[in-house]
């Protein structure tokens, strides 16, 4: 794995060098763009710097040149032209309840034949799978016919799925219209977005509305620092956080947002940098540190869901963590319902009622390891025996058993020994040794030079 990962950097670090090598094109324009961004505008907001423009600086040079004219008489006739072939579009969003004749109708399609053929053809029929708010796009001709109509029915940043019915020219011998249907794949504009601050006395989801973080940006943060910071404890007024992440546009318009490709986090003073790779063939790309360190840990650093309503539960203080040696695990407060997450990869080993615990849930993990989660108010459909994930949701806090509050009281047990489950940071993903980490560690620095030569390169054209 770690010579496969030394081949990776070795490629990207090709690609920096060599901007004009055709390969792993789109990888390059991601690396490039990603840490471009991150240390052009870091350091252009950091320097007070910012980027001029022609238009605004009347210090800047001009240029003066003679423009030729287009001929535009034939398309003014065009214009006055009564044209019986006028074609119209409009576009409407989709809303709670439409039916596929009030869609028609908002779109000011008046075709009865369009409307029998969306009902019946499968392919069609994809429009009830929009969701309220999602656009559709029609055209239609002046007596109110439909001739063709898109919508977009879904895919990732880089690609969308189109669903395009479109109306058979000519019509059939007797007049009426005929219609067909096709969903394709089209190419979005693959743009990356940057939101950068701190978290204020507000907390971190109210940072991350202020710098407009989206959603589902914000849950893959999480995720990729799942193995190394517990969000709801950890994070601290003053820390700063940027992210480059990927948005599909469609002729301008936002699409649907995509992956974090890089991310620097600084938590009390502590630098967590990740970037994303999927090596060349490998559709399973994984978040790794500067220095090679995979993001993943065997163990999440909690056990309960942060999410906006946890979040101002129990306050920022560290979980309780009374005498754990004879309480043997650690008490994390959080509000009755809150989603309880396998720590780690494992089985189900015991799932039900003990005295005590309340409703608990006993996890085997590889190695001897084994976690406890009880107190809980139910359990999310897992059996004994199941084979669960890290982050599958197995349950719900509660205060069932000897529980004065809602709360997850939560163990951490090496060959049913317990250990303190706040030591287990320390378990770091592992990392090279001996020559190998030599020798892997001088790729890495051998990159980090380049891009911090860029990071020079950047500040120096944004200053110019
Ligand atoms: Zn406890």
């Amino acid at each position: 794995m770690w010579s496969r990962l030394r081949e990776v950097f070795a490629r990207e670090l090709v690609v920096l060098v060599d901007p004009t090598s055709p390969q792993h094109a789109r990888r390059r324009k991601q690396l490039t763009a990603s840490v471009g961004t991150i240390f052009t505008l870091g350091m252009a907001a950091a320097m007070g710097v910012a980027p001029r423009s022609a238009f605004n600086d009347p210090g800047a040079p001009r240029v003066d040149e003679p423009l030729r004219m287009p001929d535009v008489r034939d398309q003014l006739d065009q214009l006055t032209d009564i044209d019986t072939d006028a074609v119209y579009v409009r576009q409407e969003r989709m809303q709670r309840g439409d039916t596929i004749a009030s869609l028609l109708r908002r779109l000011g399609v008046d075709d009865p034949d369009a409307q029998a053929f969306i009902l019946k053809n499968p392919t069609a029929r994809g429009l009830f799978s929009l969701n309220p708010g999602q656009t559709v796009q029609a055209q239609m001709d002046d007596s109110n016919m439909l001739v063709s109509l898109q919508a977009n029915l879904g895919g990732d940043a880089a690609t969308s799925r189109e669903l395009v019915i479109e109306r058979v020219e000519p019509a059939k011998a007797d007049g009426t219209a005929s219609y067909k249907a096709r969903v394709q794949n089209v190419d979005n504009d693959l743009r990356y977005e940057m939101a950068s601050g701190s978290i204020s006395a507000g907390g971190f989801f109210k940072a991350m509305d202020a710098a407009n973080v989206p959603d589902e940006i914000v849950q893959q943060m999480l995720s990729i620092f799942s193995g190394v910071i517990d969000f709801q404890h950890d994070i601290a007024s003053g820390d700063r956080f940027r992210i480059i992440y990927e948005a599909g546009f469609q002729d301008g318009s936002f699409i649907r947002n995509g992956r974090v490709v890089a991310i620097e986090l600084i938590n009390r003073n502590q630098l967590h940098q990740a970037l994303w790779f999927a090596p060349e063939g490998d559709s399973n790309g994984a978040y790794y540190t500067f220095d090679g360190r995979s993001m993943k840990r065997p163990f999440l650093r909690s056990p309960v869901e942060f999410s906006r309503v946890s979040s101002g539960f129990g306050g920022r203080e560290h979980p309780l963590h009374h005498a754990w040696a004879q309480h043997k695990g650690v008490d994390f407060a959080a509000p009755t319902g809150t989603k309880v997450l396998a720590t780690g990869e494992g089985v189900i080993d015991f799932v039900g009622r003990q005295n005590g615990y309340g409703n608990i849930i006993i996890l085997k993990h590889a190695s001897g390891y084994s976690t406890y989660y009880a107190h809980l108010s139910g359990f999310a459909g897992v059996q004994q025996g199941q084979r669960v994930s890290q982050g599958q949701v197995i349950g719900y806090v509660g205060q069932t058993g000897w529980a004065t509050g809602p709360h997850l009281h939560y163990e951490f047990r090496f060959n049913d020994v317990p250990q303190n489950p706040l030591s287990i940071a320390l378990m770091e993903a592992p990392v090279l040794t001996g020559k190998s980490r030599q020798e892997f560690l001088g790729y890495t620095s051998n990159m980090l030079s380049r891009i911090n030569a860029l990071r020079t390169y950047n500040v120096l054209t944004a200053a110019n």
